[in-house]
């Protein structure tokens, strides 16, 4: 079993031709809601691809929570451990445009998770193959999971985004820890790749297309990306970290894990949205051979 403890959110995308100037208005294009937030994205990467997934987060008593939910249910995924809350659902609205984006993240029920309930969840985490987490939902949330999986010997996957929540205090805690490379400069400055060598087997840094780089004790690895054609590239370390900790429950060793990841990872980028191309196990090999 995977835990996901994490964000849950719905994105609210709208497109437009240019972006409005400051109290302007203009009619947009396409509005679409799609399920998002980096928690949820990673689950539904790790079920897709056939693992057991458990989720632990919030989401309101509105609309989007009840879709929200009923999307990861979809999906296979055991949502008991799913807190609604008399709130707002997490929300990023975001604008598309000028082939850019602007995006306001609203955290919403996310941020109503605390330590006190994670530790509830004591029995669940203790008992998972590994847990997995990023950094939208409270930072004592974070540590709070993160002591209990290194108490229990439970590997845990951190996911450091965004990296502003990121403190040292986690390393010594997590088992992996997945920067992509602007995350990895915020945490570890201009030099990250000399930090790589104080991780071996554990930190790895994705890099877009060209893929995934870590230290294997000896020497630095680059895991190299499969070539593809890019339509969004939205969830692709989403899929990354749900197919690296798919790879390493089932006992692959570091490196095939994260050429795994990287197929998986180069699959959803060619189609619309986080979750729309994250691919199955059969995708995934296919892509490997
Ligand atoms: P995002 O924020 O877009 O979800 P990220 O910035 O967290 O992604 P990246 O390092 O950009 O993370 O990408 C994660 C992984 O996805 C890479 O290690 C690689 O395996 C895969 N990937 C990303 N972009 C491409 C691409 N254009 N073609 C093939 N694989 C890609």
């Amino acid at each position: 079993m995977i835990t996901v403890v994490g964000s849950i959110n719905m994105d609210l995308v709208v497109q437009t031709d240019r972006f409005p100037k400051q109290g302007e208005t203009t009619l947009g294009t396409l509005y679409t809601t799609v399920p998002g937030g980096k928690g949820a994205n990673q689950a539904v990467a790790a079920a897709r691809l056939g693992n057991e997934v458990q989720m632990i987060g919030a989401v309101g008593q509105d609309a989007f929570g009840t879709e929200l939910v009923a999307g990861l249910e979809s999906e296979g995924i055991q949502v008991e451990s799913i807190k609604r809350i008399d709130g707002a659902s997490g929300i990023a609205n975001i604008l598309l445009s000028e082939g850019d984006n602007r995006i306001i993240v609203v955290p919403g029920a996310n941020h109503s998770v605390t330590a006190e309930e994670i530790v509830a969840f004591t029995e669940q985490l203790a008992a998972s193959d590994l847990v997995i987490m990023q950094l939208e939902t409270p930072i004592p949330v974070i540590q709070q999971t993160l002591k209990i999986c290194h108490q229990h010997g439970v590997p845990s996957i951190l996911n450091p985004a965004p990296a502003s929540g990121f403190t040292a205090d986690f390393l010594p805690y997590c088992t992996y820890l997945t920067p992509n490379e602007t995350e990895a400069e915020e945490i570890f400055g201009d030099n990250w790749e000399k930090a790589l060598e104080e991780y071996p087997n554990r930190l790895v840094v994705t890099l877009g297309q060209k893929g995934a780089q870590f230290y294997d004790g000896q020497k630095h690895v680059l895991v190299k990306g499969f070539s593809t054609k890019a339509v969004d590239t939205t969830g692709a370390g989403d899929t990354f970290n749900g197919a690296l900790g798919a790879a390493l429950v089932e006992g692959q060793g570091f490196e095939e894990a994260v050429r795994f990841a990287n197929a998986a990872a180069s699959l959803s980028v060619e189609k619309f949205g986080a979750q729309g191309g994250m691919p199955n196990r059969a995708a995934v090999e296919a892509r490997m051979t």
